[in-house]
């Protein structure tokens, strides 16, 4: 099986594309939304041994690199919902309690080209749920504190009496009033209204690595928003965009740009001066060139992420067709065409007929 097949991504895309990915399959094969069905049970094992490999930078480094491998994936029902409480974000919180996580944040920074060759740095200031400052993350005013829970006295958990086909059961769930934590805030903080997490605003510097791609994340973990019961905070992912760049096109690590040459420049051959992104360089063209030619100038690309060879700068020659003739011009274009022992006849009322019949002394 092809874990990016079967998470349906592209095989170079990020840690963001893969969990939304794996977030969204999951929710429509979890054995909870298909009555425990056989088919969609075996696709939500699929989906999450796929998700357990291709999250880990290490086993994904392994699994891209072939072979057969054992990625400790022991396919119980147990390690799946780890791996989908994990992706999801929740954590046990102990005593029958699961928290939510707080929610991923993204963000934009945008670059020129020329950057994701020397690297680049930003300063990032974006807006986040966090921790409550005033009371401290507590929920509670100042000068109170939160008490503990009536309903439950702190367990957290209380009993419910159900009536079964198999008579009367007792169960244990979270307490209703205290939401599972034990205690109760009788006087609410006012800058947070007792949640305990307040809007702010963060300052992050962000180091964009040489030879980032347009539209990649970068990860940073825990930065997005507080959880407001107690489970983990969200991450923050910082999508890189590249501005358009006016003389290259980016394929891969290769530069490509095109040039225009005169019909002489193509037959003759010539010493040109073209533009990298580091400057100037000079370009031979050869003798006898046709339009729609590359020529490369190599190690003139872009970076790879993974290390630092260059990809080459591609330049693609286009032969100008010369249009505004002088009377010499044409007279060396004649002479030319008898030189190749073409007879031209070009199409009556054309102005370069008409012209060239006025050089050759006609009406
Ligand atoms: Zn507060
Ligand atoms: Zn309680």
């Amino acid at each position: 099986m092809d874990y990016y097949e079967v998470l349906g991504v592209s095989r170079d895309a990020d840690g963001q594309e893969i969990k939304q990915a794996y977030r969204q399959l999951a929710r429509r094969y979890h054995p909870d939304v298909n009555g425990g069905s056989a088919e969609a049970t075996d696709r939500f094992k699929q989906i999450s041994e796929a998700y357990a490999v291709l999250s880990d930078q290490q086993k994904r480094r392994r699994y891209d690199a072939g072979g057969v491998f054992d990625f400790g994936f022991d396919g119980s029902m147990g390690s799946i919902f780890d791996i989908f409480n994990q992706a999801f974000g929740f954590s046990n919180m102990g005593r029958g309690r699961w928290a939510s996580p707080g929610r991923d944040l993204e963000q934009q920074v945008d670059i020129e080209l020329e950057e994701v060759l020397t690297g680049a740095e930003r300063n990032l200031t974006y807006e986040r749920m966090a921790r409550c400052e005033a009371c401290r993350g507590s929920g509670a005013a100042a000068g109170s504190k939160p008490v503990t829970c009536p309903t439950c006295g702190g367990h957290g958990q209380v009993r419910q009496r159900q009536e079964t086909i198999l008579g009367s059961m007792v169960t244990i769930v979270s307490c209703p009033d205290c939401g599972g934590t034990g205690e109760i805030i009788e006087d609410a903080c006012p800058d947070c209204g007792g949640s305990g997490v307040a809007r702010t605003t963060e300052q992050l510097g962000v180091e964009i690595p040489r030879g980032i791609k347009d539209g990649q994340h970068l990860e940073y973990a825990g930065m997005g928003a507080v959880s407001a019961d107690g489970g983990p905070p969200g991450n923050l992912y910082v999508r890189v965009n590249i501005a358009d760049h006016e003389v290259f096109t980016r394929h891969g690590n290769h530069l490509y740009m095109s040039l225009d040459i005169s019909f002489a420049q193509a037959a003759l051959g010539d010493t040109v001066t073209v533009p990298t992104l580091e400057g100037n360089e000079e370009l031979q063209i050869p003798a006898g060139i046709q339009s729609g030619e590359e020529l490369r100038l190599r190690g003139q690309g872009l970076p790879s992420l993974r290390n630092s060879r260059r990809g080459d700068e591609v330049i693609s020659v286009r032969v100008n067709t010369p249009t505004q003739l002088t009377e010499r011009q044409i007279e060396l274009l004649h002479e030319l065409a008898r030189e190749e022992g073409t007879e031209l006849n070009p199409p009556a009322g054309s102005g370069i007929f008409d012209r060239v019949r006025k050089a050759f002394g006609g009406e």
